[in-house]
């Protein structure tokens, strides 16, 4: 590129399109890192003396979090666990887990494993048998966010922090306005408060960086992460937005900042007074039905499961 660094007078390596600026490899990390912070800070993420679970998943952007993560926190002089969710995928997940173990050990910060099969009695290869017309992110998502919940409460923490980044939050916010489920925009917010079962806070540290950003910073660290994608993924429709909006970023530079802008403001706006909340039949958990969602998951699979013995 041939370019100087705008920040110091070394040979920049990255042009960051929104905002004109040329970086070398330590202001572009350095950079990264500062925005976290600021994130933190706008949102009131975390406050002094906060127990944080990272939720670690051994991806590129999970484990960029816990880089930068572990470092941050030090100064707010909180604690920080980390936990993997095992889904239960052959060949996809025992390489994650270990990553994540190895980077946690490295971090000196304890690591802890969740597995599908353990608390709800199937794995995601099993389920796979026997979900019928459900669909397996759906049915992974629902167990996935249980299993955070559970994780939470026996590890016993206040704030839990996932890495969604920009891109993720901005793809989701569309994907919901499109599938009519305006009720979901919540889920999607940096903070998000899960008050009425559990006290913990749920943050998204990662909430203003630009994927490609993160990407060239686990490049840069030569983090070692999984890339290998999950073998029952179909992301029609979030490949198809994700180009769109990348697309319209390349000629609209800062376009999807802006995007995320109105995307955390709508739901805040949109959002009534949370109707009356019932517990389940079944497992007592909160829920607007008779029935939550994990329980009716788990009696179909059930139902399939004996039929097939
Ligand atoms: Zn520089
Ligand atoms: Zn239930």
């Amino acid at each position: 590129m041939g370019k100087i660094c705008s920040r110091c007078d070394r040979q920049a390596i990255y042009h960051r399109a929104y905002s004109g600026e040329y970086l070398c490899v330590q202001c572009f990390k350095r950079s990264v890192e500062e925005k976290v912070v600021r994130t933190i800070s706008k949102f009131g993420m975390l406050r002094y003396g906060d127990k944080i679970l990272l939720m670690v998943s051994g991806g590129k952007d999970s484990m960029s979090m816990l880089r930068i993560l572990s470092k941050v926190v030090k100064s707010h002089a909180s604690e920080v666990l980390v936990a993997t969710i095992d889904e239960g995928i052959e060949g996809y997940r025992r390489d994650a887990i270990e990553i994540s173990a190895e980077a946690c050990a490295k971090l000196n910060v304890s690591h802890h494993v969740f597995s599908f099969k353990d608390l709800f009695g199937y794995p995601m290869d099993q389920i796979e048998l026997l979900k019928e017309g459900m669909s397996s992110c759906s049915v992974c998502g629902v167990l996935r966010r249980r299993a955070m919940d559970i994780a939470a409460q026996k590890l016993n923490v206040n704030v839990v922090a996932t890495a969604h980044n920009l891109d993720d939050i901005i793809q989701t916010f569309l994907i919901n306005l499109l599938n009519n489920d305006i009720k979901r925009l919540i889920w999607n917010l940096p903070v998000h408060h899960e008050t009425y079962l559990f006290s913990q806070k749920r943050i998204k540290p990662l909430a203003e960086i630009y994927e490609e950003e993160l990407a060239l910073y686990a490049f840069l660290n030569k983090e070692r992460f999984q890339e290998v994608s999950c073998p029952y993924m179909h992301e029609g429709i979030r490949t198809k937005i994700r180009s769109i909006l990348n697309e319209l970023e390349t000629n609209h530079p800062g376009i999807k900042y802006s995007f995320f802008n109105s995307a955390i403001k709508i739901p805040e706006i949109i959002t009534t007074p949370t109707k009356e909340r019932k517990n389940c039949e079944k497992c007592g958990y909160p829920t607007f039905a008779n029935k939550c969602s994990v329980c009716s998951i788990l009696d179909l699979l059930n139902r399939k499961n004996i039929r097939q013995k």
